[in-house]
């Protein structure tokens, strides 16, 4: 279980994160919604202690991560942007990750899965957009983690690695983790999510079920509620 409690955080004047609170449970898939700069970035990086609050506290099962870091070896993360070294083959990256992480992995299905092998050779940086996205999916399932955040895990998918991706995440949240995940892409939010919340100028505009933000909007798809509530926030 993750709680974020009366979160703020600004970066100089910007008010990025003003007042949080979310409690998120386990067993679940979490979707973090909000247009381009609302922070739904921030967020993800301030559980995992990279983003430091003006004010608030995060507890992970009860514990305040403050000046914590152990808790870590808990989350496995996949960043919007992953930067490796260029010259890094993709096959001495998840060897590094293994390194780092010294537990039990299962790297082996997924690269069979997102069709991988004939890239594991190849350095990362030559890779097209979508190879590398799929490389840190692989990354970020490999280890058997109760808490998984992903920060647009869909850019540059194409459909069938989309699909996959899809069952990934299920696959997960049947072992009763918690997954946390930002996407623009609402069809992918809305057939994954079992809740969402939607952030809009630092606050959080709805939190709630995808059937709930459908109902309250009065839109047969999640697409149409969030364009409702933006097009109403700017009347
Ligand atoms: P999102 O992921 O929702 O697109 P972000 O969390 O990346 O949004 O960013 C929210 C806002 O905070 C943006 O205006 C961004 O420019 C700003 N921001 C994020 N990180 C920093 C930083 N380290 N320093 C200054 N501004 C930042
Ligand atoms: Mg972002």
């Amino acid at each position: 279980m993750i709680d974020i409690r009366n979160f703020y955080k600004s970066f100089g004047k910007l008010k990025v994160l003003d007042g949080i609170n979310i409690a998120i449970d386990s067993g679940a898939v979490f979707a973090i919604l909000g247009p381009n700069g609302s922070g739904k970035t921030t967020l993800l990086k301030s559980i995992l202690g990279m983003v430091i609050p003006d004010s608030g506290v995060i507890r992970i099962e009860k514990k305040s991560i403050i000046r914590e870091w152990k808790y870590r070896n808990k989350i496995s993360y996949m960043p919007q942007v992953a930067n490796f070294p260029p010259n890094l083959k993709v096959r001495e990256i998840i060897k590094i990750f293994k390194i780092f992480r010294s537990e039990i992995s299962f790297e082996n299905d997924l690269i069979k899965s997102f069709n991988l092998e004939s890239s594991l050779e190849k350095k990362f940086s030559t890779l097209s957009g979508g190879t590398k996205q799929k490389v840190n999916i692989v990354l970020a399932f490999m280890f058997d983690s109760p808490i998984i955040i992903l920060d647009e895990p869909t850019t540059g998918l194409d459909p069938l690695s989309l699909i996959k991706l899809k069952k990934v995440i299920n696959d997960y949240k049947h072992l009763n983790k918690t997954i946390l995940v930002s996407s623009h892409i609402m069809g992918f939010v809305e057939e994954i999510s079992d809740r969402i919340v939607f952030l809009l100028d630092g606050k959080i505009e709805f939190n709630g079920t995808v059937d709930q933000i459908k109902k309250n909007t009065k839109k047969n798809n999640l697409e149409k509620s969030i364009a409702h509530i933006l097009n109403n926030k700017n009347d």
